[in-house]
């Protein structure tokens, strides 16, 4: 079986083809077959070289891509599935290269379209058209020119031995590509046969109306009478009748069915012109099933933290575990450049859930910093529940954090989700965050132990505190001291905050390790108007630090903007600080035998 895209290898359209292949019964293992175009691919279709093609119909950055559309109608191809794709556009050049000596950039025309503000901020550049992506890549990687870049996804970068000089380049982080996968009339290969027990089917039509007034309303009032809604409507100029616009339609249902007969009739007296692309699966079934990886089960959850027959008892048979308090009877300060986090301080971390944007981060750590916060943090890798949610800047957001902890001289917080991220991150930022999805990822505990870096560890979403304290001795046990733990809220039955903020893991912590204790009520409640007293509570009950997240403008922000500070909410915060003292007695009262 095989599938004909636009472009070699390393094209997003072959990407988004064989994670259909993937996810399709009776489909697996099929090959692709790259053509020099769009057209080409819709011809070996057609002449049944290929069982199915890909073409993309439109873009979320770019509009409609018109040439899809009419392939489809000219070669009367019939659309099975939608594929809703995630276009990562990542600037790659030659191993060696900078982006400062970078002078051409080649990529596909649509995707110089959907990354004309990245292209335009690079000085002194030209943009080259390339029919593809992987050709884009491939030419690169031949010229071995450190001046030529090209602007495709990871993989290409990998398959043609190219590096990364900037990551998500595109516009808007959230860039999807609509691809419609199709067959030939005549093609009756089984794995594509049209199922109706497939799921939620989508019609897309071209509609044209006339110039009177009211006709695109009374075809929408067809189809709004019928209980049929539109999911897309566009327009664009017919080619030479520049007064004459066709729409470009999406309705839920199919509208080819026998029930909707009637309005199909009523539709086409209405319109102009309709011409009917087809009927086939909406994404909501075949993107979910192929693009995002499966989440965890809350089977493989539980398994994961379950806990372990008493981890203290089984370290601590051969030696003292470091963490614990018996240790070090002395609190332990961890140094982060000028910065010390331990008995007797109060440190306040403060900066955006992501880095969204090098001005977004400036603007926030010079604000943050003015008011009072000692340290900057900010995600570039996020870890985040849905894969079709921001998914942060990645390296480019570490130079965007990098460049405002130099600028406002705070040192940087950042998370560290995988083992090959630690060491490039080490050289950038102050504290490796582990986050809490990942504390019991013993792997990436150990090379950050390996490090000798500080480490911020976040208590696990359902993790005990002896679970946590087990983590943070993976990290000393490589030998490195300068480990803060981090509640930051756990799962419980409770739904009005997003989290329970455990405070009393404080004194707890407190007593049972040496470790410098930092909370994060942002995380913690999930609401705004409810972290100003979970801080408070938190430096009264002997933290030795909070985290918060504080955004310029928190509706815009693109992860956690329920929970986001304003910068005046973040000023009003530190100001309340200032009167609760630092806590600096014992934990926990002693276990006297109390009296009968
Ligand atoms: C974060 O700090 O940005 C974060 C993702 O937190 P957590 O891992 O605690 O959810
Ligand atoms: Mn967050």
């Amino acid at each position: 079986m095989i599938g004909a895209f636009e472009g070699i290898d390393g094209a997003h359209s072959q990407l988004a083809l064989e994670a259909y292949f993937r996810a399709r019964a009776g489909a697996e293992g099929a090959t692709t077959l790259g053509t020099p175009t769009f057209r080409a691919a819709a011809v070996a279709v057609s002449a049944s070289r290929a069982d199915v093609g890909i073409v993309p119909i439109d873009n979320a950055i770019a509009g409609t891509v018109r040439d899809g559309y009419d392939l489809l109608l000219e070669f009367d191809l019939v659309p099975i599935a939608e594929i809703v794709w995630r276009m990562d556009h990542r600037l790659l050049g030659v191993p060696g290269s900078t982006i400062d000596e970078i002078r051409e950039v080649l990529a596909h025309p649509l995707v110089i379209a959907e990354c004309g503000k990245f292209l335009s901020s690079l000085p002194n550049t030209r943009t080259i058209p390339c029919e593809d992506t992987g050709v884009a890549a491939r030419e690169v990687s031949r010229a071995g020119n450190s001046a030529l870049a090209a602007i495709a996804p990871p993989s290409a970068g990998t398959r043609y031995g190219l590096v990364e000089l900037a990551a998500r380049v595109a516009d808007h982080p959230e860039n999807f590509t609509r691809f419609i996968v199709f067959r030939s009339q005549a093609s009756s290969h089984p794995a594509f046969a049209v199922d109706e027990s497939d799921g939620p089917r989508k019609t897309s039509l071209v509609l044209v109306t006339s110039n009177a007034p009211g006709s695109l309303a009374r075809c929408l009032s067809i189809i709004a009478s019928a209980g049929i809604s539109v999911t897309k409507l566009e327009s664009k100029p017919t080619l030479g009748r520049p007064q004459q616009a066709e729409f470009y339609l999406d309705i839920d249902g199919d509208l080819l069915d026998r029930d909707h007969a009637q309005t199909l009739a009523e539709l086409r007296s209405a319109a102009l012109d309709l011409r009917i692309i087809g009927s086939y699966r909406s994404s909501a079934h075949v993107a979910a099933g192929i693009s995002a990886p499966p989440l965890p089960s809350l089977g493989d959850m539980m398994a994961r933290t379950i806990p372990v027959t008493r981890p203290s008892k089984a370290l601590s048979s051969s030696n003292t575990p470091r963490a614990a308090r018996d240790s070090r009877p002395h609190g332990t300060r961890v140094r982060i450049g000028s910065v010390e986090v331990g008995d007797g301080t109060f440190a306040v971390i403060a900066g955006p859930c992501s880095v969204e944007s090098r001005e977004q981060v400036l603007e926030t750590a010079a604000a943050v910093r003015d008011a009072g916060a000692v340290m900057l943090r900010g995600g570039a890798f996020k870890p985040r529940t849905n894969p079709y949610a921001f998914q942060g800047l990645g390296w480019e957001g570490v130079s965007f954090l990098f460049e405002a902890g130099l600028a406002t001289g705070m040192p940087t917080v950042s998370e560290v989700m995988s083992i090959d991220q630690v060491e490039r991150m080490a050289a950038k930022i102050d504290v490796l965050q582990i986050g809490a999805r990942n504390m019991q990822n013993f792997d990436l505990l150990k090379a950050v132990g390996r490090t000798g870096k500080p480490v911020l560890l976040k208590r696990g979403l359902s993790a005990t505190i002896e679970e946590l304290i087990a983590a943070a001795e993976y990290i000393l046990a490589e030998g490195n001291p300068n480990v803060m733990l981090c509640e930051r809220g756990i799962r419980t039955f409770e739904t009005a905050t997003r989290n329970t903020l455990d405070l009393s893991a404080i004194p707890v912590l407190r007593e049972k390790t040496h470790l410098p204790v930092i909370v994060d009520p942002s995380h913690g409640v999930g609401v705004r108007r409810w972290i100003a007293p979970m801080c408070r509570a938190a430096k009264a009950a002997g933290a030795h630090g909070i985290i918060l997240e504080v955004h310029p403008n928190p509706p815009e922000a693109l992860s956690d903007k329920e929970q986001a500070l304003t910068f005046d909410d973040f000023r009003g915060i530190v100001r309340e600080l200032e009167r609760v003292p630092i806590f600096d007695g014992v934990a926990a009262i002693s276990e006297a035998p109390l009296r009968a």
